[in-house]
């Protein structure tokens, strides 16, 4: 574990009525925390809003935790309110990692520290630390999950086909998820042993936001899924999807079951990221094969040790000071480990942790 000091920005603090990131004399109570997420139609994030509140609420600061319904100028708005009210410290999952970089230059004008939470904030000196899981370990696990699962390694030279998806293009992780399995698939499509009847990959990596799904959405996913299946699959089966995440997945799996797929017989491989409650049920089911699971509840754990140590000025633990350059600077991290689960893990793993109930996913 390396730590870090930003002394320097310490300085800004003098200006503060408070003194988040000065010498650790404010009281908790007269600290506010801003917690910015993006948005409540997806599971986890209202899991990592409520646990992280709590946490930085027993340490005894002030919270203001705001969802914005996935839209940009929402979430600038709410931050600019954080602000407004004296924020000392701002924890931000952002929706468009380019966008927030003038209201961060008012908030770092104010003596603000930024965190950005699971999602790196773009373009902007205006972010002190980062925390996240490994977002090209997500990928790459899907990746190998796929070489595994068809013997790839082993000299299948099939043809399998497959078809991949990608995140949606303003989010910075989408492109480290992607970055991950393609690394690993790529030598399989360039030999073909994997071909893609839709066409729909890309030439290399630039080129992934050709088939990101914009906003995450389960809907959009299902539409393309339906169309692909429609348009180059009259006479062929897939045998395998790429998707980047349980919400794309869950899309995925609706499409393949409208078109008459039937576990046990031709249902395809399909990866899914986050353990969302319907996507265990799906894995459970037969439905989806696999998820990469990021215990949120580690990330919430370490961010809000990060905020109070912003607070109290003391050194702040990053293991991380190459990966995630934000095209000003290198942002100091912390990068948590994700690990893959399937249907044999959902009770050693998501319930014995504690992370699902077992009623919740029909065990
Ligand atoms: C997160 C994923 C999540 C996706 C959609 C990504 O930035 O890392 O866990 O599935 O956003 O919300």
């Amino acid at each position: 574990t390396v730590t870090l000091t930003l002394g320097a920005l310490g300085a800004c603090s003098a200006e503060r009525s408070d003194d988040a990131g000065g010498d650790g004399s404010a009281a908790p109570g007269d600290t506010l925390i801003g917690i910015a997420m993006p948005t409540r139609s997806l599971e986890r994030w209202n899991n990592d809003g409520a646990h992280l509140e709590s946490l930085l609420q027993d340490e005894g600061f002030k919270t203001s935790l705001q969802y914005a319904d996935n839209k940009v100028d929402q979430q600038i708005t709410q931050i600019q309110n954080m602000i407004n009210e004296g924020a000392d410290v701002l924890v931000i999952a952002s929706i468009d990692g380019t966008a927030l970089g003038p209201v961060l230059q008012t908030a770092a004008d104010a003596g603000i520290r930024i965190l950005a939470y699971d999602r790196l904030i773009n373009d902007t000196p205006n972010v002190d630390y980062y925390a996240t899981f490994d977002n090209e370990l997500v990928g790459t696990l899907q990746g190998q999950y796929i070489e595994e699962q068809l013997g790839l390694k082993d000299g299948a030279t099939g043809p399998f086909n497959i078809e991949m998806f990608a995140g949606s293009p303003d989010d910075n992780n989408a492109r480290f998820f992607f970055k991950g399995a393609f690394d690993v698939l790529k030598p399989y499509l360039d030999s073909g042993v994997l071909v893609s009847p839709s066409g729909k990959v890309p030439a290399d990596l630039d080129g992934w936001t050709q088939i990101g799904i914009q906003g995450w959405e389960s809907a959009r996913a299902q539409s393309e899924m339906e169309n692909r299946l429609n348009s180059f699959y009259q006479d062929k089966q897939v045998d395998v999807v790429l998707s980047p995440n349980d919400s794309l997945a869950l899309g995925i799996a609706q499409a393949l079951a409208g078109a008459g797929y039937t576990v046990g017989q031709d249902w395809p491989l399909l990866t899914g990221q986050d353990a969302d409650v319907a996507n265990v049920r799906n894995i459970l089911a037969g439905q989806q094969s696999m998820t990469v699971w990021k215990d949120t509840r580690t990330l919430g754990d370490q961010v809000a040790k990060m905020v109070t140590q912003i607070v109290n000025g003391e050194t702040v633990d990053v293991n991380d000071t190459t990966s995630y350059d934000n095209g000003v600077k290198v942002v100091p991290s912390f990068l948590l480990k994700p690990q893959v689960v399937t249907k044999d893990d959902v009770q050693s793993v998501l319930v014995d942790s504690g992370f699902l109930k077992a009623s919740d996913v029909g065990l």
